[in-house]
């Protein structure tokens, strides 16, 4: 007989790609987690169509980077042009390895990422991932969750410390606590097509945006054999009417690609940016789509959420596995949030810049972008995200709160520096330091990090300092002596500590 109430650490609502990556973090810590899914099948449709170089790594330590590489493309670059052909805006891409120890920009093909998420979990724990169960309502109680599902085999309850909500933009864990969004004002619908592509030569090899006001189009590269279009459905259109067969035939007839691709779906979409005003709320966290969505424009909404699944993964360990104290939640949504912010600023722009569809407007908006562009001006070149400047960081220490970028070696940079050190955080030294529980202590002459010893005693010399202790969501904790590094990171993970976000 089924049992009808389960026990976990942690209990996920949602089986999307960003509840998916954080299951499997958790679970290659040691914590118990289920994963609640109401959907048989992974969702189909059209979406993520790219991930950067830090949620490639985020890949990496969840065990599926490679697998995504081999199905993913890079483009040579990403432009906004206007309708004659002239650059507004343009982004890095290309095969360069970025900061995260992976090229900058990774065409995917999102159900195809999520199938390798669930494979990692289930070679982990194969009964994390439930899926139809659909989780209905929850209690918050003193101690942690009580989350009752319905499944094809009735209703059950879970009971965990903690739940997380990761059901996308309309999730229901969200509206049952009654979170807010704070709107940030950008709503456009367009319509998204997806297509199985027969003759690549016939292909554009770079994602572009055309900022032409008689139709907004984005034309972006996928991986796994696909190629995608994205249409502004202009004022007075209907979806209906744009989504025919017969209009998007009309739409792709620019393009010249008859008989070089087949349509594979449509999808209508309205675009939004939208920030829940509380991330943690009791014994509940909001991570991914449940927590901010934005605009496809910068490609950012589930790298976003794959940081969320890397910054909340440790710290749950730290609590349920090793005794830190709740209070470390806390800094999730301070630590994240100005981050996300920034990226759902950049994606609002770049929409803000392609959505015009007023000819005089868009003369001179292109008029201003081109002398922005000669006078180097231009906000252009590559994303920078903001580093960490509160929350479980050495507040004053150098480099406390940047992102720690990881060094490759071989060929491509195939050796990568966290393959070699592995999970959890790391004490990196320029001279031997004691052993301390729970961190991975290394020396520069350790022959580990041989491959990679000039880039670490290039970033300890830019910040003057002996050793970093770096976080296990590689953010930098802080620079300095090791002794002083190691002895204020295990003061703030031990269960007496006061940790203020
Ligand atoms: C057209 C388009 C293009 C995009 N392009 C990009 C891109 O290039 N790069 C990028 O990074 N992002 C992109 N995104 C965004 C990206 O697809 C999302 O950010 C990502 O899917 C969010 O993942 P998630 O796991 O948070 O939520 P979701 O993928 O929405 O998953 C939520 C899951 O929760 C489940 N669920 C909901 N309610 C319940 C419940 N009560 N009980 C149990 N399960 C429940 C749902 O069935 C679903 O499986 C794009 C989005 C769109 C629409």
């Amino acid at each position: 007989m089924m049992r009808n109430v389960l026990e976990c650490d942690v209990v996920i609502v949602g089986g999307g790609p960003v509840g998916v990556t954080l299951a499997v973090l958790l679970a290659q810590r040691g914590v118990s987690v289920i994963v609640a899914e109401k959907a048989p099948e992974i969702h189909p449709l059209p979406r993520a169509a790219h991930i950067d170089h830090e949620g490639m790594r985020v890949l990496q330590e969840a065990g599926v980077a490679q697998q995504a590489m081999r199905t993913s493309r890079r483009g040579d670059r990403y432009d906004f042009i206007n309708a004659k052909g002239d650059v507004l805006l343009s982004f890095e891409a290309g095969e360069r390895i970025a900061p995260g120890g992976w090229p900058s920009g990774n065409m995917i093909h999102q159900p195809s990422i999520e199938a390798h998420l669930r494979e990692a979990l289930a070679k982990r724990d194969p009964s994390a991932l439930r899926s139809q169960w659909e989780a209905t309502g929850f209690q918050d109680t003193e101690t942690g969750v009580v989350v009752q599902v319905a499944t094809p085999e009735g209703n059950r309850e879970v009971h965990a410390r903690y739940l997380v909500g990761a059901d996308g933009a309309r999730s229901t864990v969200r509206r049952a606590h009654d979170i807010e969004f704070d709107d940030l004002g950008f709503e456009e619908q367009w319509l998204v097509v997806d297509a199985i592509v027969h003759d690549f030569d016939r292909m554009p090899k770079f994602i572009m945006q055309v900022c032409d006001p008689v139709r907004p189009t984005t034309c972006s590269l996928m991986g796994e054999g696909r190629h995608r279009w994205e249409f502004m459905i202009k004022p007075g259109e209907t979806a209906e009417e744009l989504s025919e067969d017969e209009s998007i035939a009309g739409l792709l007839e620019p393009w010249k690609v008859d008989g070089a691709v087949s349509l594979e779906r449509k999808a209508v979409y309205t675009f939004r940016a939208r920030i829940a005003r509380e991330w943690r709320k009791g014994h509940v966290l909001l991570i991914g789509d449940a927590a901010h969505q934005t605009p496809p424009f910068a490609g950012q909404g589930l790298c976003s959420g794959l940081r969320d699944a890397a910054n909340l993964a440790w710290k749950l360990t730290a609590i349920v596995r090793d005794g830190a104290p709740d209070s470390v939640l806390d800094t999730y949504q301070p630590e994240r949030e100005p981050n996300v912010r920034a990226t759902i600023e950049m994606a609002i722009m770049m929409g803000r810049t392609v959505c015009i569809t007023d000819p005089v407007a868009a003369a001179e908006r292109d008029r201003q972008m081109i002398a922005a562009r000669a006078a180097g001006q231009s906000p252009d070149g590559s994303f920078n995200f903001p580093p960490i400047d509160r929350g479980l960081i050495l507040a004053g220490a150098p480099g406390a709160g940047q992102y720690f970028a990881q060094p490759c070696a071989g060929e491509s940079g195939s050796l990568k520096l966290d393959d070699v050190l592995g999970a959890g955080a790391w004490l990196i030294t320029r001279t031997p330091a004691a052993p301390v529980d729970g961190l991975v202590t290394v020396t520069l002459d350790d022959p580990r990090v041989a491959a990679f010893r000039d880039a670490l005693e290039r970033e300890l010399a830019i910040h003057k300092a002996e050793a970093v202790l770096v976080r296990p969501d590689r953010y930098i904790f802080g620079t300095g002596n090791a002794g002083e590094l190691s002895k204020a990171w295990s003061a703030l993970l031990t269960p007496q500590a006061r940790v203020a976000a």
